[in-house]
């Protein structure tokens, strides 16, 4: 289990994301450079249960474990830069999954607490972001509808599973300002919203159409 490279010299998994940003994140409008440096340099194919470093950097989302996913590349940066991460910002990122996300953000400067409500995933990104040399990122364990109350205020929020609505939580634990990034709609079909704080009031925007598996829990799906 998490073979490094499969026989990859190093030279060319740093190939492979240099395309993967290149073809499919700058490509595709993302443009803020802390982003596309922090994309270069998280080794996605550590991120991986079976570590294949051709398809780890292939512009689509990869299944993990218990029908999970890590999102897709493109998805991943154009939400970091939705976030608009500075250094030193505390971030709260609900569904940790494979760590990979959360390795961004942190890699951009960011104190990332991430809640996943697996406990076998939670170890598997633990595990994960040590193995990439990540610091910054801790991931727990609980139902992220809830938030995580000890340590709010958060600078910035990211949700990383299909929520049916806004939880409550995300605007109670946001600081101001601040700004939450999540996908919403049904099931099957979301939209990625962005909702800013500032001066206590708040601006809604919607971005690109997406597809997340469940957010699952008390302020989330039932299932
Ligand atoms: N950010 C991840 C992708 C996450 S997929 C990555 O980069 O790999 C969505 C994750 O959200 C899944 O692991 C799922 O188990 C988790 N999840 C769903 N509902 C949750 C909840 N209420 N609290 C915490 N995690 C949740």
């Amino acid at each position: 289990m998490y073979e490094n490279d499969l026989g990859k010299s190093k030279e060319s998994l740093v190939a492979a994301r240099e395309a993967m940003v290149r073809d499919g994140i700058q490509a595709r409008g993302v443009r803020d450079p802390r982003v596309l440096a922090a994309m270069r340099r998280v080794e996605r194919h550590l991120f991986l249960p079976e570590a294949d470093s051709v398809t780890a950097y292939a512009d689509a989302a990869q299944p993990t474990d218990l029908g999970q996913t890590i999102s897709q590349p493109y998805v991943v940066a154009k939400m970091a830069e939705l976030l608009g991460i500075e250094p030193g910002m505390t971030v709260l990122e609900v569904g940790a999954g494979s760590g990979y996300s959360a390795a961004v953000l942190a890699t951009i400067g960011a104190s990332v607490l991430s809640i996943e409500r697996h406990p076998h995933l939670a170890d598997r990104a633990r595990a994960a972001v040590e193995r990439a040399g990540i610091v910054g990122v801790k991931v727990i364990v609980g139902d992220g509808t809830l938030g995580h109350p000890a340590a709010a205020p958060y600078d910035r929020i990211v949700v990383t599973a299909a929520a049916p609505s806004l939880p409550a939580t995300c605007r109670v634990q946001l600081r101001d300002p601040g700004r939450i990034v999540i996908p919403i709609g049904t099931r099957d079909t979301q939209s990625m919203r962005v909702y800013t704080l500032a001066d206590g009031r708040w601006e809604e925007a919607r971005d690109f159409t997406c597809r997340f598996v469940p957010l699952v829990g008390e302020a989330g799906w039932a299932t």
